[in-house]
């Protein structure tokens, strides 16, 4: 049964994610009204997820919901912000409520972990897709940037990246796995853990950051470009998982793990005189030296052989 605009609104998106006391005013008003704590800077994301480009049209609405705010969260986690308000610019074919309730419980569990309140939005007729502007919260001047990496230090990155991309591969039939292994990277895919709590502990520490959702190798080239270096890795040192690693060889692994989009990682670079600090963040999620910074522009690898055009990361206009 199709749902109205408005009854669908404040069904499903009034008063979720999580209660607090700096949003004076959510979803119901022509905007909402949020106090920022003093001395604060707010860092603002957006990230659309639409069908066909970002998940497969018949993905389950809850993972829609989870990831619309997870590529949001893992945007604010690399500035080493702390979540505070999104609002949520929803595009549906149809007003399909079944839908839209999966989708809603998604994003408010997820929301809800984080500390996120949903603070408005808007509701059309169209594709679908799901664009969330996610804003938080850093002392003044205490953000992690791209641009700070320096020639001498360690490149890290959290978790196992290349599991998303391999779930994906699996959802869409180019990679097969035994069920175990399948689920887990089915789920590295449909529901990514963002590293918040990383990215906070990582202010003060790291030189530079950059979330890694377009491919490790095109994302540390951005990282390298701002800061106007180069990085050299070494894939043997890469945090591969064991279902990774079971589902395709080491050398398809690697390169997965180097140029699959989707993962919700932090890719971070720091001097080595904070090793011993960074293996203790216990932050969630345990972080991988993978290699150094380089005087001299541009990425090379050592230890796999990559497709010639794999460092570019994703582009949607890309040819
Ligand atoms: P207006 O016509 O003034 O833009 P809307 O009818 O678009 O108002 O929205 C009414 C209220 O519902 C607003 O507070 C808006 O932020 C909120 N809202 C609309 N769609 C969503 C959504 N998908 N998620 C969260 N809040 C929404
Ligand atoms: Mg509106």
């Amino acid at each position: 049964m199709p749902i109205g605009e408005f009854e669908l609104i404040e069904r499903y998106f009034s008063g979720r994610g999580a209660a607090r006391a700096d949003l004076r005013l959510g979803v119901g008003d022509d905007a909402a009204l949020v106090s920022p704590p003093p001395g604060h800077e707010l860092v603002l994301a957006l990230d659309t997820v639409a069908a066909g480009t970002h998940f497969p049209p018949d993905a389950p609405a809850r993972s829609v919901g989870h990831r619309a705010l997870a590529v949001n969260l893992s945007d604010l986690a690399a500035m080493g912000a702390d979540p505070a308000w999104a609002l949520l610019g929803l595009s549906l074919p149809s007003g399909d409520e079944a839908w839209v309730a999966e989708f809603a419980a998604g994003l408010d569990a997820l929301a809800r972990r984080h500390g996120v309140a949903l603070a408005g939005g808007d509701t059309t007729r169209g594709p679908l897709s799901a664009t969330v502007m996610l804003a938080g919260t850093v002392p003044a001047g205490g953000a992690l940037l791209r641009r700070g990496a320096r020639p001498g230090e360690d490149v890290w990155v959290s978790g196992t990246p290349g599991d998303a991309g391999a779930g994906l591969a699996l959802l869409q039939g180019r990679l097969a796995a035994h069920a175990e292994a399948r689920d887990q990277l089915l789920r590295r895919f449909l529901l990514p853990e963002p590293r918040v709590e990383l990215g906070l502990r990582l202010r003060g520490v790291a030189s530079a950051c950059i979330d890694v959702s377009d491919g490790l190798l095109g994302d540390l080239g951005k990282l390298c470009a701002a800061s106007g270096v180069g990085a050299s890795l070494d894939a043997r040192r890469l945090p591969l998982s064991p279902e990774l690693a079971e589902a395709s060889g080491f050398e398809a692994a690697a390169a997965l793990a180097l140029t699959a989009g989707d993962d919700c990682e932090l890719l971070f670079t720091a001097p080595a005189a904070r090793r011993s600090e960074i293996e203790a963040l216990q932050a969630g999620v345990s972080c991988r030296r993978i290699g150094v910074i380089v005087a001299d522009g541009g990425v090379t690898v050592a230890g796999t052989a990559l497709p010639r055009d794999a460092g570019h990361g994703f582009d949607h206009f890309g040819r």
